[in-house]
């Protein structure tokens, strides 16, 4: 099979397994559609994605998740319904532009009650927190400008205790992530977290590599012993 075919291939098993197993209802469709309307169209995690993501936080039994990178809100749906009634979710967006789509998608899904959008660089928002001596985040996903994922799994690791998740997305990024000298700071932020990560006393990981409807990338998960 040449590149081509894969990709192709990777899809058709994309569709098939999200078709029988995570089937989107109209709430979760409108907010992935709606993601063409933001400032970063079609960067939403894909709906097997999302679907693995609302399952990590149930087995986790995370009930508050913190959100780097809100977009149209689609991964922010898959989180507030897997915290359940009483649970919360922060989900922190720098553009005004793409909050707006996301509270519209909130309503549509009936979940704003129990999510939290804060508009604004991320490491300012983080920051607030940690100084309003928030509750302790059970999960945290990392999905927001990768060059700042150092930054924000710094701050992740100070708005969580013991047990605690942290996923960090778009971490293959097509294989590039092995190239030390790639020139991407994409790449770069993707590295240094994981250097962190190796040297944190307290933490385990591993990370999987996905195919699909997003192509070839993966995902860092990390567990607070
Ligand atoms: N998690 C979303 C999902 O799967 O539906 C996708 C998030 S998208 C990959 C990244 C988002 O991070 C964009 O909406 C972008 O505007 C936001 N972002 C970029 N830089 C940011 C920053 N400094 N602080 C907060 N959000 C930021």
């Amino acid at each position: 099979m040449n590149r081509y075919e894969s990709t192709v291939a990777w899809r058709e098993v994309d569709d098939y397994f999200t078709e029988i197993l995570t089937p989107e209802d109209s709430a979760l469709i409108v907010a992935r559609e709606s993601g063409a309307e933001t400032t970063m169209p079609n960067a939403e995690v894909a709906p097997n994605q999302g679907a693995l993501l609302g399952l990590l936080t149930q087995i986790a039994g995370a009930r508050r998740v913190l959100e780097f990178g809100t977009l149209a809100g689609y991964s922010t749906i898959w989180f507030a319904r897997a915290v359940g009634p009483d649970g919360q979710v922060v989900t922190l967006e720098l553009e005004d532009k793409n909050a707006d789509i996301a509270r519209a998608n909130f309503d549509n899904a009936g979940l704003a009650d129990r999510i939290d959008l804060l508009v604004g660089p991320a490491t300012q928002s983080t920051q607030q927190l940690i100084d309003s001596r928030t509750e302790p985040f059970d999960l945290v996903f990392i999905d927001a400008d990768k060059p700042s994922n150092p930054a924000y799994l710094d701050a992740a690791l100070k708005l969580t205790t013991r047990g605690a998740t942290i996923i960090i997305d778009n971490v293959v990024r097509d294989g590039k992530v092995t190239e030390p000298d790639s020139g991407d700071p994409r790449v770069d932020g993707v590295r240094a977290a994981a250097d962190i990560i190796a040297a944190h006393p307290e933490l385990d990981a591993t990370a999987i590599q996905t195919v699909g409807v997003k192509g070839w990338d993966g995902l860092i998960i990390a567990r607070r012993r």
